[in-house]
């Protein structure tokens, strides 16, 4: 059997073919692997920054700096 497996494509439901020869898969087409890819830039983009939202965690608070020696 050579039948070409297909999956859905990602980005727009469409067969996308899982073989070498797509050089977009899991996409069916270099504009939906594009596409979604600036989709996942923009995603990344629009998630806050943790750094600087983190109240009370740094190394400095270590609880056995304060016993006494
Ligand atoms: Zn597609």
């Amino acid at each position: 059997m050579t039948q070409a497996k297909t999956i859905d494509c990602p980005h727009c439901g469409k067969p996308a073919r899982i073989a070498a020869d797509n050089a977009y898969r899991p996409f069916c087409s270099k504009r939906c692997k594009l596409v979604d890819l600036g989709d996942w830039l923009d995603e990344s983009n629009r998630i806050p920054d943790p750094s600087g939202s983190a109240p009370g965690m740094g190394p400095d608070t270590d609880p056995d700096s304060g016993l006494p020696h």
